[in-house]
Order: C-alpha cells, then sequence, then structure tokens
C-alpha cells in the first residue's frame, strides 16, 4: 500500500506494551500507519504527551481535560492556551460532554467544556469532542461558543446520520473507531458508508475498543487499518482510497504532518 493511514485519536502512555512506546510505533508503521495523534485527558498528560510529540515525528498531541476526569480546581482558559503553546500541540480536547459515566448536576461539565472551546478560539486550533449520551447539549454548546471557526473532530463518533450532518454544518469532521466494526453497529455502518469521504476520519482511541477481529483485547494504533479496511469494505471501495482522502482530511485539520 503507499497511502498511509494516520491514527486521529490514541493514548499511547495507557496502552501496556512491554517492549515500550518504540514497539507500539514500529508495529504501527508495518500496519502502514504513518502518524497518530496521542489525545490528552487530564493535566498530568500534558509533559508525557509534549514530550512524546517532541521525540516522534510520527506523534503529534493535544491538551485537554476529558468530561470525566475529576480535577482540584477547573483549568481556566489562559491555563489551556499557556499549556497548548508548544511544538506538536496541535489540538485542544479531548472535551465535551459525557452524560453516560458521569451522574447529577452537570454544570460543572458543561463549563468546564465551554472553557475549552473559548481556549481553542482563542489560539485557533481545532477541537477533539467527546460525546456520549449528550448529543443535544454537546451540539447546542458547540453552536452557542461559535465552535465553528475552529472547527474540529467528532471522535469515536456513535450517533446517527441526523446528527453528523448537523456536526458537520458546524465545521467538524467524523471519527470512526473500532466500533463502527462491531457486528451490532448496523447503524453506524449505515453512517460510515454514506458520509461525504472528505469529512471522515478514523481512530482507534486505543487502548479501548480494539476493532473486530481484535475486540475485547487490548488495542493499539496499528489496528487503526481494520477500521480503514472495513469502511472500505462498507464503500465498496479499497484501503488505499480511504487512506488517502483520511490522511488528507486529517492534514486539512490538524496541518501537515511528514510521512
Ligand atoms: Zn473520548
Ligand atoms: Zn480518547
Amino acid at each position: 500500500m503507499t497511502a498511509v493511514l494516520v491514527d486521529s485519536h490514541c493514548h499511547i502512555p495507557m496502552i501496556e506494551e512491554p517492549a515500550g512506546v518504540a514497539a507500539i510505533l514500529a508495529n504501527a508503521r508495518d500496519n502502514s500507519v504513518g502518524h497518530m495523534l496521542c489525545v490528552s485527558v487530564e493535566e498530568a498528560d500534558y509533559p508525557v504527551l509534549r514530550q512524546l510529540a517532541a521525540d516522534h515525528d510520527c506523534l503529534s498531541a493535544s491538551i485537554g481535560i476529558h468530561p470525566n476526569t475529576e480535577t482540584a480546581a477547573e483549568s481556566q482558559v489562559r491555563d489551556l492556551v499557556r499549556q497548548a503553546d508548544y511544538p506538536g500541540v496541535v489540538a485542544i480536547g479531548e472535551t465535551g460532554l459525557d452524560y453516560y459515566r458521569s451522574r447529577g448536576d452537570l454544570d460543572w461539565q458543561r463549563d468546564r467544556f465551554r472553557t475549552h472551546i473559548r481556549a481553542a478560539r482563542e489560539i485557533n486550533m481545532p477541537l477533539i469532542i467527546h460525546c456520549r449520551e449528550a448529543k443535544e447539549d454537546v451540539l447546542d454548546i458547540l453552536r452557542q461558543e461559535q465552535a465553528a471557526d475552529v472547527g474540529g473532530v467528532m471522535h469515536c463518533f456513535v450517533e446517527d446520520l441526523e446528527t453528523a450532518q448537523r456536526a458537520m454544518d458546524l465545521n467538524f469532521l467524523i471519527s470512526f473507531s473500532g466500533i463502527v466494526t462491531f457486528k451490532n453497529a448496523v447503524e453506524l455502518q449505515e453512517v460510515a458508508r454514506v458520509l461525504p469521504l472528505e469529512r471522515i476520519l478514523v481512530e482507534t482511541d486505543s487502548p479501548y475498543l480494539a476493532p473486530v477481529p481484535f475486540r475485547g483485547k487490548p488495542n493499539q494504533p496499528a489496528y487503526v487499518r481494520y477500521v480503514a479496511e472495513f469502511i472500505a469494505a462498507l464503500r465498496d471501495t479499497g484501503l488505499e482510497q480511504i487512506a488517502a482522502a483520511t490522511t488528507l482530511n486529517y492534514q486539512r485539520l490538524f496541518g501537515e504532518v511528514n510521512i
């Protein structure tokens, strides 16, 4: 294969690989995965991910606090802006809303989400959006905070076609994870089949959500190839075409990468 894949969302420090990051990256390379975006979920990730991006040309980093992460104090816009001002940092997130794992009064989650969007707008960086059982509020807040000015990605998308369309109207790409390969994901497979090729990305969200045939096992960026292959089959096209399109889409959103 000549076209190279990008894993638009992974958590490399969480992957348990005895042979370390070098082995994860070598396996990715062997599967034509040429670049990976390492996504932050808590403050402790920031120096780790920035260092990974500094050490490896094939890695980029994001800055942000996941909606389910418990913190002693909420980050302010200026904190996020300062933390993102490093080479190799290309996005703000993952941020968004998760009404599945967090319960009760979630004003704090919505406030945190707004703060991330404001930071992204201030430094003109795209957003990585996590959305679980909260699509209406996510879309409302994206609109209210004018997130379309910076755009971004709806990561690990599992919603319906109408939601995908509304997110695309707000200047967001739609990223598919291993979930799209699961047998019961019939509706999601239809979304992946019909979306415009220039609006989709692929990801692993590793170490979670390994695609078939590794479902239930630890995931790694190399396996984004199986996500892309599955989508290629759904769309009756080749892996080559999906790789070329999603890699181009990635670079349009997050900037050029060396691959
Ligand atoms: Zn997520
Ligand atoms: Zn994630």
